[in-house]
């Protein structure tokens, strides 16, 4: 999961980024509106946190931009507390959502998982062969066998699960498993692909995670 916020008050973006790391999602923080509807325009991103004043280009004008060109992802408003009609004219301009500052993290976090349940990006039971992952739980499961997971190797094994049968990139697992100021020079993703092989494909028979050599990383299974 990879959450764009635009938020110019770096103390509520840092809080925001914190707390979202936290849970494993993978974050992008800008700090104005013109930056914000770049990497928004991309539709990397499966959930935007905007919030409406902002520099450059506030968060409403944003929001109408990006609609009309067609990028439908979630976007949750952040909006002064008395400003009654920015909510209004959020919502018009297409929002999906939106909280009023200052808002505990638990809120915040309920909000997102709301507009990712309405979204594509349902909380359903992740399955591939006899792997599975709940994410309400957040555990995986081989087998009959249950899988403690760290904050990013669930985030990792979560994006691989989405995209089976498909060649992920380092860049793109960077990508969506970290954010966009990651070095891709590091080898940070092949240390954590090995510590998800330890923990899923170690003691099965069958292995689920390949190396695509020279490219990156392919969930599937083996050929016969
Ligand atoms: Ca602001």
């Amino acid at each position: 999961m990879r959450i764009l916020v635009v938020e110019d008050e770096k103390k509520v973006a840092g809080f925001i980024k914190r707390g979202l790391e936290e849970e494993s999602y993978a974050v992008d923080v800008v700090h104005d509106g013109e930056e914000g509807q770049d990497l928004a325009e991309s539709g990397e991103y499966d959930v935007i946190i905007l919030d409406v004043m902002l520099p450059k280009k506030d968060g409403i004008e944003l929001l109408k931009r990006i609609r009309d060109k067609g990028v439908n992802t979630p976007v949750l408003l952040l909006t002064a507390r008395d400003a009654v009609e920015d909510r209004v004219k959020g919502l018009d301009s297409g929002a999906d959502d939106y909280l009023t500052k200052p808002f505990a993290f638990e809120e915040l976090i309920a909000r997102l998982r709301a507009l990712m349940r309405r979204g594509t990006t349902e909380l359903t039971v992740l399955k591939f062969a006899d792997l599975s992952l709940d994410p309400a739980t957040r555990m995986a499961r081989r087998g009959d066998k249950d899988i403690d997971l760290t904050v990013k190797e669930y985030a990792l094994l979560e994006y691989l699960l989405r995209n089976p049968n498909r060649v992920l990139t380092r860049t793109m697992i960077a990508q969506h498993v970290w954010d966009y100021t990651f070095d891709s020079e590091t080898n940070v993703v092949d240390v954590y692909i090995n510590h998800l092989r330890n923990k899923v494909d170690k003691d099965a028979d069958e292995k689920l995670i390949h190396t695509v050599r020279g490219v990156g990383y392919i969930l599937r299974e083996e050929r016969e």
